[in-house]
């Protein structure tokens, strides 16, 4: 993540998810409000096709082993807690970092661990948008040492299994929701170099998982995400979680009885209040994208139905991966808002010469491009002097100021790299600038 400025915009974006979603849960009250032992809310997906469902769970696990336990009994312990770089495109402040770690797995079933977190990521990364901009993400896997091959719950209810993180699933008594320890989890996920997401992967073939979000506060990541290794469809949960704290978009689903939408326009990009011609009319949320064919099928509108409630709010399309896990498709508003995400914690310009030392014209001056030459993505790069542009060095990565035309005048002059990313799948102006990150040297002989 970055650090100043855009840290706190950072911030700013993972508190406002925060305080959305529990916005619009506040009506779900079934879940249980006490605080003896701190409660979070999850959200899970009963059913490996369905639409999702929330309820309030123990951020704590009683299947957690002791820390020093698996030390005692695990002859190679050394492992425990080692971190394995398993995508590493570029410096943390510049990325989005996701922290992978495994649970459920012995001293003995390592490999296996970190051979289901690249499959895994692998699969996430096969849906678009993450897939066209995988290289703005750093990826680490953490390696937990269980006592026990297996999670709790698996096969049955009654089967328990002691293991790092005391992932477990009949969490609340619900067969397919994973619950595990969040601070065993975090006390994992803070040996990796930096961590804004969080997967956690059971040792497991049977389908289950669950997402935590708003964690920010608490534990310095948004989201953790839990889901079962050897199951292909516990993917598309990682996908739709990652999404709230990524592109802070609501659920597009509704429960039966929820009746009228009790609150204001929300803030999430992909639900409104607004009907189509409202929304045209006022130019804001998805408008630039009503009436367009979109990827999850049909085409963009305003569907009644949405942030749980049944009337009165409105999602982009009938169907899509925030609606429900029986496809694997975003719609067009939520790949814009993703895109949004991944540019407010990343950057696809890097310098690779210190921009705060004064250079000279005869400095070669180098950036890093992030990796994302396929699919949605189309970086454009230009560079300026003293803030017009040198248009024959256009996409180049490395230049000369005095090619550029610094004059040799013994007076300061400023030369830029600026890059944006000019993809038809962002129409927002704000948006667009989102996608825009620069570099500038001041050149003084
Ligand atoms: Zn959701």
């Amino acid at each position: 993540m970055h650090i100043g400025i855009r840290r706190s915009a950072v911030a700013t974006a993972l508190a406002l998810s925060v305080a959305v979603p529990a916005a619009g849960v506040a009506g779900a009250a079934d879940a249980p409000t006490s605080r003896t032992g701190a409660h979070v809310d999850v959200e899970y997906f009963p059913e490996p096709d369905g639409e999702g469902a929330r309820t309030s769970v123990p951020a704590h696990s009683p299947h957690a082993q002791p820390a020093a336990n698996a030390r005692q009994h695990t002859a190679t312990a050394s492992e425990d807690g080692e971190v394995v770089p398993l995508t590493e495109t570029g410096p943390t402040a510049g990325r989005l970092d996701v922290t992978i770690i495994g649970d459920g797995y012995t001293a003995a079933e390592q490999d296996d661990f970190l051979q289901d977190a690249r499959t895994k990521w692998a699969e996430v990364t096969e849906i678009d948008p993450y897939r066209s901009y995988e290289g703005l993400f750093n990826v680490w896997a953490v390696k937990a040492v269980s006592q026990e091959s297996g999670v709790t719950g698996d096969p049955d209810e009654g089967v328990t299994r002691n293991t790092a993180l005391g992932s477990y699933f009949w969490c609340s008594a619900t067969e397919r929701l994973i619950c595990v320890d969040l601070d065993k989890t975090k006390s994992y996920a803070d040996k990796a170099p930096a961590t804004d997401l969080v997967i956690v992967i059971s040792n497991s073939a049977k389908y289950g998982g669950a997402g935590y979000s708003g964690l920010a506060a608490d534990y310095g990541y948004d989201g953790v995400s839990t889901l079962s290794s050897d199951n292909d469809r516990s993917t598309l949960i990682a996908a739709h979680e990652m999404a709230h704290s990524i592109g802070l978009l609501a659920d597009e689903y509704q429960y039966a009885g929820y009746g009228d939408y009790p609150y204001s326009e929300p803030a999430q990009p992909n639900v409104s209040t607004l009907t189509a011609d409202r929304m045209a009319a006022q130019r804001t949320k998805w408008a630039p994208w009503l009436g367009e064919a979109d990827p999850s099928g049909g085409v963009v509108g305003t569907f009644e139905g949405a942030d749980y409630y049944e009337y009165g709010v409105y999602r982009p399309t009938e169907n899509s991966l925030m609606r429900a896990l029986n496809t694997d498709r975003f719609n067009l508003p939520g790949r814009e808002a993703m895109i949004a995400g991944f540019y407010r914690s990343a950057d696809a310009l890097t310098p690779l010469v210190d921009t705060s030392v004064s250079v000279s014209r005869r400095t070669r001056l180098s950036v890093g491009l992030a990796d994302l030459d396929t699919g949605l993505s189309s970086l454009q790069l230009r560079w300026y002097v003293d803030g017009r542009e040198a248009r024959q060095a256009r996409g180049e990565t490395s230049v000369l100021p005095a090619r550029l035309g610094v004059p040799a005048d013994r007076r300061t002059h400023r030369v830029t790299a600026t890059v944006v990313d000019t993809t038809s799948a962002v129409r927002s102006p704000a948006v667009r600038d989102l996608t825009s990150n620069s570099a500038t040297w001041t050149v003084t002989r």
